[in-house]
């Protein structure tokens, strides 16, 4: 009987334990677990209500979505896609939700759901706990923390993401790529922007000489930046921002509009309202509070008119509207997911069945993966996709 090990009971984890339950229950299935229970993450992922997927609907290229992966993404997708999601965790007993569309819950708001169903799933796997793989021996050969062996004819990897690196992969050979977190929120010491503290408007944040630039909502903290235009693109620069030690200009589009857009409004407010004062006529959609801060960081008293702003004072308002710069001084961790970048090269494995091309035998799934994505559901889709795709692999071999 062909004995697979899977390490790492996490969502990769088990869900390819219990596709490899539906698709080959003759196969022996062992799930190696270094923490004391199962599914741990999932249980608090989406603060308690886990997100499991997403519609995709505001999707335009998936690379917005999946910053790193892109392409191996595409080409799992097609084989299990977020509907498959949905419908596997919906015949495995959990109504799903799309009132918060395009992030998809369990209608029940309740994470324990999907971890309830994926160990039903899983069942007839054996779950070992309390077992922290230590080293790799190909053949296979499986070394733990607690000094015993196991041995299995294929091995899965789904340790998750790994801030500090995966020292039991060393001496096999792999390339892998330095991990650094994603998914974090700015801080800026500006006393002015923290003091509207809690205001979210929809903006566009980049970083200024490179191409990174996220739009969506963005909330002042008493701390700088977060929402989740800033967690875009902390996703999509974060190697980027790490090397630059987390200290990089940044540039706010309070408006998300382009400069000629922004300029054309301004002109058309001051021949509509010349004897109206600046402050008491904010572009929409901009707060209030907002717009005092803006007038003031474009050098321009609150109680000017529109007829007396000029070229000069106009060209300043608009570039403090449409590029307004700051200085990232550090990153904090997003409370709600938090996601490393970097892990087990692509190339390392082969982009249908996820078997490393130089160790038979070999395959990896989830965050281990040099995948990982911007928040929404994408990071458990990739889950449950690699999880699907190592599990039809095995079961066809
Ligand atoms: C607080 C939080 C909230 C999140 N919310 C969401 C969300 O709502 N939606 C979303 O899409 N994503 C969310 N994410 C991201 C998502 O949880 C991960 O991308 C996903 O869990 C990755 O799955 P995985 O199986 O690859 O790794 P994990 O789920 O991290 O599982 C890896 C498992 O491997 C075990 N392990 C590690 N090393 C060893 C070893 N040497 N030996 C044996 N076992 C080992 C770990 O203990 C762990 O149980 C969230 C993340 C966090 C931290």
């Amino acid at each position: 009987m062909t004995r697979v090990a899977i390490i790492g009971a996490g969502a990769a984890g088990c869900f390819c334990a219990a596709r490899l339950r539906e698709l080959a229950p003759e196969m022996a299935v062992d799930v190696y677990e270094a923490g004391n229970r199962a599914l741990a993450k999932v249980a608090i992922t989406g603060g308690g209500r886990c997100n499991l997927t997403n519609t995709f609907a505001e999707i335009r290229s998936l690379s917005e979505a999946y910053p790193r992966g892109e392409k191996l993404m595409r080409r799992l997708l097609k084989a299990f896609s977020q509907e498959d999601a949905r419908a596997w965790f919906e015949a495995a007993g959990v109504p799903l939700t799309d009132r918060d569309a395009p992030c998809i819950f369990p209608a029940s708001q309740d994470a324990m759901d999907i971890v309830r169903a994926l160990l039903r799933g899983m069942s007839g796997a054996t779950l070992h706990t309390g077992k922290r793989l230590e080293s790799l021996t190909p053949g296979w050969t499986l070394h733990f923390a607690d000094g015993t062996d196991a041995t299995a004819d294929a091995v899965v990897v789904t340790t998750g993401g790994a801030p500090k690196g995966l020292p039991f992969l060393d001496g096999l050979g792999l390339a892998m790529v330095p991990p650094v977190p994603s998914l974090f929120t700015f801080t800026i010491q500006d006393a002015g922007l923290r003091a509207l503290m809690g205001l979210v408007v929809p903006a566009a944040v980049s970083l200024p000489g490179t191409g990174f630039r996220a739009e969506g909502p963005l909330l002042i903290t008493d701390w700088g930046l977060s929402g989740p235009a800033t967690l875009k693109l902390s996703s999509y620069a974060a190697r980027h921002l790490a090397e630059k030690d987390y200290h990089a200009p940044l540039a706010v589009n309070w408006l998300a509009m382009p400069e000629i857009v922004v300029r054309e409004q301004f002109q058309d407010l001051a021949r509509q309202h010349p004897q109206k004062q600046l402050s008491s006529t904010p572009l929409s959609p901009l707060p209030g509070r907002l717009w005092a801060l803006l007038l003031n960081r474009a050098g321009l008293r609150e109680d000017l008119r529109w007829a007396e702003l000029g070229s000069k004072g106009l060209n300043r308002l608009v570039a403090v509207l449409t590029a307004d710069s700051y200085a990232i001084e550090g990153k904090s961790r997003f409370r709600d997911e938090f996601v490393t970048c970097g892990g087990v090269a692509l190339s390392n494995i082969d982009l249908n069945t996820l078997e490393c091309k130089s160790l038979p035998g070999l395959y990896f799934a989830g965050e281990v993966l040099d995948i990982d994505a911007i928040t929404g559901g994408f990071n458990l889709q990739a889950a449950w996709s690699t999880g699907d795709a190592v599990a039809r692999a095995l079961a066809k071999s």
